[in-house]
């Protein structure tokens, strides 16, 4: 297989890259090398999202470009399509993309190996788990599985990193689609998360990120004891001296304290909740099957800002949920307004096939209610985060420096200077012009002017 050259393309979460950095090391291993063009390509992979119907049909324009690639150029010669798209639909997409030729979810991940090469030989292989079997416990989840994270190639040169620590989600929010494409939850033992950072420490990393769907709901029995989140960040903690560790996404019930004072004490825990509340009102809430109510997330956030002082709180917003009234938006504004996010992600109500959701509510908000409401919501989180963000002016912090910004990207600076994009503890995006030795590195800069979603800097 020496020579082959793979292209691969992800949409969607933090999950979905994680998934396409392990498979990118995983074919190295295989002998293939990177390519950022598909017709130089022999295998290309589509990593796809479910999340919103948007995302499947980008998905599958995707597809069809690459199709016409191979008519045209005869690469690349092997089309896969993973992620959870290929979970959900795998019979629609062999239906109207017929020339894929790998269709595999992401439970199945560690099986592309073998699907290559059987697809090289045969054609048309199609990996997907039975979760409804998993769930019910006719099956075990496959323990195969845990390979793809086990084996994870470790670039020298990485200096931010994803660790999952649990896959899958149990929660069922009506509108959402991941326990049916991403499985029942499941937390991986907590040495195996321990050697993947141990890995990931010894080349230099300065920051990784835990990822699960409800991460604060990890637990794994350990010599029949149960380690929790907080557990895991005292061990991740004590065993690694990455300067930066993150966590993502908290569900807000059975958020202990004790996640918060391991945050408080343990001083490479960034103070950072991605934390999202969904919506201001608890009717909607209840639609939702979100199992807390706005007054205990609130209870929750004050207790968070009590323990950790300095932290900065994100969070999600839907809008447009079935049924929802003028009187439930106002309740969103008014949550916005009480908590004061650093940044929210904010999306319209999109109908997922197979959801609760779509078999119990009608759609039955305009698209141009959404939208003006989606305005709304935005509106009021800009003019808060701009408050707040003001507040930096003038103060000097430690940032990573992630990489260029895209506008010296698109727009290169004829003195050989760069923008670079960086990020603080608590995870504000600063750019600053500086070399590009300083990419991967910790650097002071101070603050001197400020958007709503940027920091301006100049190096100190
Ligand atoms: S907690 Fe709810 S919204 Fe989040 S992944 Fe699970 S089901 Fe989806």
């Amino acid at each position: 297989m020496k020579g082959k050259k793979f292209y691969i393309e992800t949409l969607g979460c933090q999950m979905n890259k994680l998934d396409s950095e392990l498979i990118a090391g995983m074919l190295a291993n295989m002998g293939y090398s990177a390519t950022d063009y598909a017709d130089d390509a022999d295998l290309a992979i589509i990593n796809t999202c479910s999340v919103r119907q948007h995302a499947e049909l980008k998905a599958l324009s995707k597809l069809g470009h690459l199709h016409h690639l191979r008519r045209k150029h005869g690469k690349p010669s092997t089309i896969a399509i993973i992620g959870c798209f290929a979970q959900r639909s795998p019979e629609y997409i062999r239906k109207h993309a017929s020339y894929v030729d790998i269709i595999c979810g992401p439970a199945d991940l560690d099986r592309l190996p073998q699907l290559i090469e059987d697809a090289r030989n045969e054609k048309k292989q199609i990996a997907v788990s039975d979760f409804r079997a998993i769930r019910s416990g006719r099956q075990k989840y496959p323990e195969r599985l845990e390979s793809l994270d086990t084996n994870r190639i470790v670039n020298k040169n990485q200096r931010q990193a994803f660790v999952r620590v649990q896959r899958g989600c149990d929660k069922f929010c009506s509108y959402c689609v991941v326990p049916y494409v991403r499985g029942p939850e499941q937390s991986r033992p907590p040495e195996k998360i321990i050697d993947e950072i141990r890995k990931l420490d010894n080349v230099g990393c300065r920051e990784i990120t835990l990822l699960g769907q409800t991460v604060n709901s990890y637990h794994c029995v350990e010599n029949g004891k149960t380690v929790t989140l907080a557990d895991l960040l005292y061990r991740v903690h004590n065993n690694c001296s990455v300067p930066r560790i993150r966590f993502v996404t908290s569900y807000p019930a059975d958020f202990s304290t004790e996640i918060l004072e391991a945050m408080a004490k343990l001083e490479r825990i960034c103070p950072y909740l991605h934390i999202p509340a969904q919506h201001g009102s608890n009717r909607i809430l209840k639609l939702m099957n979100r199992k807390y109510s706005v007054e205990q997330y609130i209870e929750l956030i004050d207790t968070a800002r009590k323990i950790v002082p300095n932290i900065s709180i994100a969070g999600d917003f839907i809008v447009g949920f079935p049924d929802e009234t003028d009187d439930d938006h106002q309740c969103s504004l008014e949550l916005i307004k009480r908590i004061r996010y650093k940044n929210c992600f904010i999306f319209k109500y999109s109908v997922r096939p197979g959801t609760l959701a779509e078999k119990k509510f009608s759609d039955n908000i305009p698209d141009e209610i959404k939208t003006k409401r989606f305005i709304e919501l935005q509106e009021l989180q800009d003019k808060i985060a701009l408050e707040d963000n003001r507040n930096l002016i003038g103060q000097t912090l430690d940032v990573l420096v992630e990489g260029i910004s895209k506008k010296s990207k698109t727009n290169p600076s004829p003195d050989g200077k760069v923008q670079l994009s960086a990020r603080t503890t608590d995870d504000k995006i600063a750019v600053f012009d500086g070399t590009e030795d300083l990419i991967g590195q910790i650097v002071p800069v101070r603050i001197f002017d400020v958007s709503s979603l940027t920091l301006f800097a100049d190096t100190v």
